[in-house]
């Protein structure tokens, strides 16, 4: 088959790879119809995640399912799913409490309490490093999926691969933004970051009732996606204070939900990128630390973007004296990926819209290019592996 495969930092190339196999009676094989690069691939791309050996890259696909393992009860072959990023056992002692990335199955030779840096990880994640699983992703014509019955979600007639290819990651992730935060209609939610996922946030807000929706970038072409998109106010942090002007359109006081969906690639000074090395960090926590000042006192702030170390001069006293609610995390896909195909089913979520780049997968690599680097307007490509 035809696959993306990750090299080293800033190499990834389009290679012919052996064909995946059942491996496990709870696997099935699906031919992926359609695939998606997202901000979080950029991390392993840019080398903030190690990867010493090379591996199919790609988290967000969907497909027809081809082969099928004998103990799969709930897919045959020919149906056409979306699959969760998360790989998730279901009968775990975290699966079981609707924790799916805290699997304590897909993930056995890097699976622990702690946590930390190069050890001690959660559940498996498709095409997301060694640290995660080492599962093959779904940037190729083929991925192996485990534990079948669990994951795949059957998409129906109606809804085309693209409406449906997001609730693999940035839709169920913006959404899991806004429940952990419990928005109520009426309030106002600020969104620090414009990409797929910061744009799916600032719409699902809308449709969760919020009064006020914000969005902050740097780029302008993505500013004007949110106004269109979500009919945000914006807000470009390469021009003002982006936290001095939340806070003007919010009574002074800050917004009542703020949602991170930057990360540690954070545009950074050159003094972070020394502390950086300094401190052994991978990146900057600045848009946390913004996030933290435009919450309003007892606000809560969903952290969406993914920090891979330990961080200097975090803001601990700000949270505390605030008294912020704050969770972040991997996002529990499988919880909330019905209730968002209903959304995509009745066409209140129109999440394709944001698609800016339709290439073959033997593109990918210029894919990646410009996805990272901000050019050529891009916002979300979508890969056709059969193209
Ligand atoms: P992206 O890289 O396209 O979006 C990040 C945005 O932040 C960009 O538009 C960029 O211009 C903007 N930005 C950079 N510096 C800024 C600054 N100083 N001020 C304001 N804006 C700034 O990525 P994405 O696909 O939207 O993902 C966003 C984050 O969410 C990434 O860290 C990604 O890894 C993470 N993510 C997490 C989950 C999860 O389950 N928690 C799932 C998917 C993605
Ligand atoms: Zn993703
Ligand atoms: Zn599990």
């Amino acid at each position: 088959m035809k696959a993306l495969v990750y090299h080293r930092s800033k190499h990834v190339a389009v290679e012919e790879r052996p064909d995946p196999r059942i491996e496990q009676d709870t696997d099935v094989i699906l031919k992926v119809t359609a695939t998606a690069i997202c901000g979080s691939d950029l991390h392993i791309y840019n080398g903030f995640f190690p990867q010493p050996r090379p591996i199919v890259l790609g988290h967000e696909f969907m497909g027809v399912v081809e082969e099928v393992g004998g103990e799969v009860k709930r897919l045959k072959r020919g149906d056409r799913v979306v699959v969760p990023f998360p790989i998730s056992c279901g009968a775990c002692w975290f699966c079981a409490r609707g924790f799916p990335t805290q699997c304590e199955t897909s993930n056995p030779a890097h699976y622990g309490p702690e946590g930390a840096l190069l050890h001690d990880k959660g559940g498996g994640l498709f095409g997301y490093t060694d640290l995660y699983g080492g599962y093959w992703g779904g940037q190729a014509q083929y991925v192996r999926v485990p534990f079948a019955d669990v994951g795949p979600r059957k998409v129906p007639d109606g809804v085309s691969d693209e409406a449906a290819l997001f609730l693999s990651d940035i839709v169920p992730t913006a959404y899991a933004g806004l429940k952990w935060a419990d928005v109520k209609p009426g309030e106002s939610v600020a969104v620090w970051g414009c990409g797929p996922v910061g744009l799916q946030a600032q719409r699902l807000a809308r449709i969760m009732g919020a009064a006020q929706v914000i969005g902050v970038d740097i780029q302008r072409y993505r500013l004007d996606m949110a106004r269109r998109f979500a009919d945000s106010q914006v807000v470009d942090a390469s021009q003002v204070d982006p936290v001095r002007v939340v806070r003007e359109l919010t009574g002074g006081r800050g917004a009542d939900v703020v949602i991170e969906a930057i990360g540690m690639e954070v545009d950074r000074s050159i003094l972070q990128k020394v502390s950086n090395v300094l401190h052994l960090q991978a990146g900057a926590i600045t848009s946390v630390e913004r996030c933290f000042s435009a919450a309003r006192r007892c606000g809560r702030v969903s952290i969406l973007g993914v920090f891979g170390t330990t961080y200097a001069n975090f803001p601990l006293g700000q949270w505390v004296d605030k008294g912020l609610r704050v969770q972040a995390g991997q996002a529990w896909v499988h919880d909330y990926i019905d209730d968002l195909m209903r959304l995509v089913m009745d066409r209140r979520l129109r999440a394709e819209e944001i698609v800016t780049h339709r290439l073959p997968l033997d593109r990918a690599p210029h894919a990646y290019q410009i996805f990272n680097d901000k050019q050529d307007g891009c916002v979300k490509v979508v890969l056709d592996p059969w193209a």
